[in-house]
């Protein structure tokens, strides 16, 4: 039986691990850190008692690629899947306007709930479905040179409608501003949310802690079907002789038994190992991701979630007592004290959802510094292949060319990808 190495535990290694050992291959997983989920993953939280993830992470419908390997590793269970598009955003007030695709038929429901989105004025809601219309005719060549807003201030999207919309949707699905981000990225998603049916824009929310709902399944699966995990093992080395990699070491052994080898680590931890990965020009840059959990004395809100119009906070999701605000492109806020974050969430929770700081009872701040790349014009061409110049090393990771954005679904989608060209190789051979 063939051997695969797989070197990282995050979604990306996860899923390779997974898909290797579903095909009858022996596998060995290694993560350096004591827990799997790379950038993903949940951790108690003493003082509440709480689950709590490192980020929130919202999943869509048109995420077939982690919705098949949820699948694969019985974990469909752990997410609630929205039966159409609905989200409430809101205004200073706490007014509300909804996006919200009724039970009538794709596209009729669609274009009708943009033409009920209520935050914007009916001239500009038109001027939203003109845009839509036109999406598959935009020429590739000329979006690649674009960034969303040069693409949205040329198609006539006014202020208005990129801060009550776009700025919400791409913000959250980029994690950067849209002065940044590539206009042809940007539209591959919104193709991929709203222009393929009902099913793409659904939201998708996971109902337990990320490491409940993929990290503990996807490890189970692994074992059950004869796959190893190593925590808290770091690989350090690769030597490679006529084209192949023959031996990994880590802080613990040498590895020298195995045929194939997955790295499923980030971009700047490949490139130490692999320096010739990525064409000169693909230096990623990264954005952080603020998420500040507040605890409230009352549970007051009925919905899941809010996209906020126009605010420093993009999204706040409701878990009872304790509120969620996400804030994406967030590296300005990386060098101000707690007191000065706490002073504008305080701010902005007043303001949209009324709450008084008084009924805020504790507070917590995670900021991840790297959590993503920026799908900027300038590296959209230059992302790495599954293959190596190695013949027997493949690439896995958020960043390998997946044409996806940094999310669970491009990881998903590389870690496949990866397992596929190990699975085909074997199949060549025999
Ligand atoms: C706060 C936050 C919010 C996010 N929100 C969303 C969201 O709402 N929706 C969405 O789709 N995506 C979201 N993302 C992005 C998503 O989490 C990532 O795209 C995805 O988790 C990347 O997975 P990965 O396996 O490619 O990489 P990683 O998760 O980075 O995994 C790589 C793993 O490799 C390990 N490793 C590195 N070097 C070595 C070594 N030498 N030896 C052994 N192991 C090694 C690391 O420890 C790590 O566990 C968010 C990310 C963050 C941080």
């Amino acid at each position: 039986m063939k051997k695969c190495i797989v070197i990282g535990g995050g979604f990306a290694g996860l899923t390779s691990a997974a898909y290797l050992v579903n095909s009858g291959c022996k596998v060995e997983l290694i993560e350096a850190s004591p827990k799997l989920g790379g950038r993903a993953y949940s951790f108690l939280h003493k003082e509440s008692g709480e689950i709590i993830d490192n980020g929130q992470h919202l999943l869509m419908g048109c995420y077939i690629e982690t919705l098949k390997l949820l699948k694969l590793i019985n974990a469909l269970d752990k997410i609630e899947i929205q039966k159409r598009l609905e989200v409430k955003f809101l205004k200073p007030g706490f007014e509300q306007h909804e996006l919200k695709t009724s039970s009538a038929f794709y596209p009729i429901n669609f274009a009708a709930a943009v033409l009920r989105y209520s935050a914007i004025s009916f001239s500009e809601r038109l001027s939203i479905l003109k845009f839509f219309l036109k999406l598959p005719f935009l020429s590739k060549h000329d979006l690649e040179k674009k960034s969303v807003e040069e693409l949205l201030i040329r198609e006539n999207q006014s202020e208005n409608v990129r801060k009550a919309l776009w700025e919400i949707v791409s913000v959250g699905a980029l994690n950067t501003s849209l002065k940044k981000a590539s206009a042809k990225v940007f539209t591959d998603v919104l193709k991929e949310i709203f222009l393929k049916g009902n099913d793409g824009s659904r939201l998708v929310l996971p109902k337990v802690g990320l490491s409940q709902m993929f990290c503990e399944p996807a490890k189970q699966f692994i074992e059950d079907h004869g796959g190893k995990i190593y925590l808290s093992e770091k690989v350090e080395k690769i030597k490679v002789e006529k084209g192949n990699a023959v031996e990994l070491s880590t802080n613990e052994r040498k590895i020298i038994e195995f045929d194939y080898v997955i790295f499923a680590v980030p971009f700047y931890s490949a490139k130490k190992f692999l320096p010739s990965i990525g064409a000169a020009d693909f230096i990623p840059q990264y954005s952080s991701i603020l998420n500040v959990h507040v605890w409230l004395a009352q549970n007051k809100f009925d919905e899941n979630f809010y996209g906020l119009i126009d605010s420093k906070l993009h999204w706040v999701f409701c878990h009872g007592k304790r509120i969620n605000c996400v804030i994406s492109d967030a590296d300005y806020l990386l060098l101000l004290s707690d007191e000065e974050i706490m002073n504008m969430i305080y701010t902005e929770l007043e303001n949209y959802l009324n709450i008084k700081r008084e009924e805020i009872t504790r507070y917590l701040i995670l900021k991840e510094k790297r959590a993503t790349f920026i799908p900027s014009r300038e590296i959209l061409n230059n992302r790495p292949d599954t293959q190596t110049e190695v013949k027997n090393l493949f690439l896995a990771g958020d960043w390998v060319n997946t044409g996806l954005p940094s999310t669970i679904e491009s990881a998903v989608k590389s870690g496949r990808m990866a397992a596929d060209a190990v699975a085909s190789r074997l199949e060549a051979r025999s």
